[in-house]
């Protein structure tokens, strides 16, 4: 158990750093932070932060010289990293990221747990894409095996013709045949230093462009029907990776059950409902497992929950949401709004025993 006043390094400095450094801070702990020149939103919110690139080993040493203990945000940062990291100190273990960062390395890990992926094939080459849609069939996606995110490096392929024309410039791709979902889910799972798993209720995700735009709860009954189902694979998926922290597997809601779709080995944007609708945070339970702390409780504490996020430029409005009863608003301190960027997102509960009318205001 890190001692009260130890120092946690985090690498990346996006918004799910910063929320982790809040967590970290109300833990007693110094938040220290790592990553290259950039909108780092977490820096603010971090006792300390080095900008520096990811290859200035120095910069990355006397970072980690004053960790007694690392974990990450971005599972974008270069394996290299770890090489100057004390192995002991990171989590979750590097492994992790090694899995999760090849899209292709990551569906045949969870398949060999007993997980059921898109079907899909490796696509090197303009005459491999022919042969997956071929085998596969179409309409499809396309995706970058490395570096995508929020529907960035993803292609759809409508029909075999799509193959002469989609571009092939973004390094090895894997083709998936497009599911044909009901709903879709994430599970999100911690686990401690001693090897206990703890599950959130999953919400039911509303993507637009690609990008989530809702976490919602109750899921539904498409949904409920499935998660118990995936517990199992998710907890060998983390049991196989020695795994510390929250770990996040994404699922499609199939008439023919669950399919898995990805992982990331890190707090998620689907798991933000978390901060007021569970007993315990994802990003609180983060930081107890990164610190060797016992794990909170993980139960909803509503009878339901929407999480909306800002994205682009709506965040500017968002403060008048702060009127509306148990609505909760983080904004994440961007500089400039762009079309699909994350800047806030936005929580709303309803709960048992409390009014829902606008709250009473006092007469100055
Ligand atoms: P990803 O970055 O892989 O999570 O994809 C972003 C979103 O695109 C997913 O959450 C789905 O809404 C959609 N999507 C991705 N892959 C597929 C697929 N094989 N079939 C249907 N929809 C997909």
């Amino acid at each position: 158990m890190l001692k009260p006043g130890s120092t946690i390094g985090i690498l990346g400095g996006g918004q799910l750093g910063r929320m982790l450094a809040i967590e970290g801070a109300r833990l007693g702990y110094r938040c220290v932070g790592f990553a290259p020149e950039g909108d780092n939103v977490a820096a603010a919110l971090c006792a300390e932060f080095v900008t520096a690139r990811w290859d200035d080993t120095a910069a990355l040493a006397a970072f980690a010289a004053q960790c007694d203990a690392i974990t990450y945000e971005f599972e974008n940062v270069p394996l290299s990293v770890f090489d100057t990291l004390p192995v002991e100190a990171v989590f979750p273990p590097r492994k992790a990221l090694e899995v999760a960062q090849d899209r292709l390395t990551e569906k045949r890990f969870v398949e060999r747990l007993g997980g059921r992926p898109a079907l899909h094939a490796a696509v090197d080459s303009r005459a491999d894409l022919v042969e997956a849609i071929d085998r596969i069939g179409a309409p499809g996606i396309l995706k970058t095996r490395r570096q995508g995110y929020d529907g960035k490096g993803q292609w759809r392929i409508q029909s075999a013709h799509d193959a002469e024309s989609v571009q092939l410039s973004d390094g090895p791709a894997v083709y998936e045949g497009f599911v044909d979902f009901a709903a879709e889910f994430s599970v999100i799972l911690v686990r401690g230093q001693d090897g206990e798993v703890r599950f959130w209720e999953s919400a039911r995700n509303e993507h637009q462009d690609g990008i989530l735009a809702t976490s919602s709860l109750p899921a539904g009954e498409t949904i409920a029907a499935q998660v118990d189902e995936t517990h199992p694979l998710a907890k060998a998926v983390a049991d196989a990776l020695d795994y510390v922290g929250v770990l996040t597997l994404e699922f499609f809601a199939t008439k023919k059950g669950p399919v898995f779709n990805e992982m990331a080995p890190r707090v998620h944007n689907s798991g933000h409902w978390t901060i007021e609708g569970a007993v315990t945070s994802q990003f609180a339970n983060h930081m107890r497992a990164v610190a060797g702390l016992p794990l909170g409780d993980t139960a909803t504490v509503a009878e339901s929950v929407t999480m909306t996020n800002l994205i682009g430029k709506e965040s500017g409005r968002a403060q008048a949401l702060l009127g509306e009863p148990d609505t909760h608003l983080h904004l994440y301190g961007k500089k400039q709004a762009r079309a699909g960027r994350k800047m806030g997102h936005v929580t709303r509960l309803t709960r048992p025993n409390r009014p829902t009318g606008p709250a009473r205001q006092t007469q100055p």
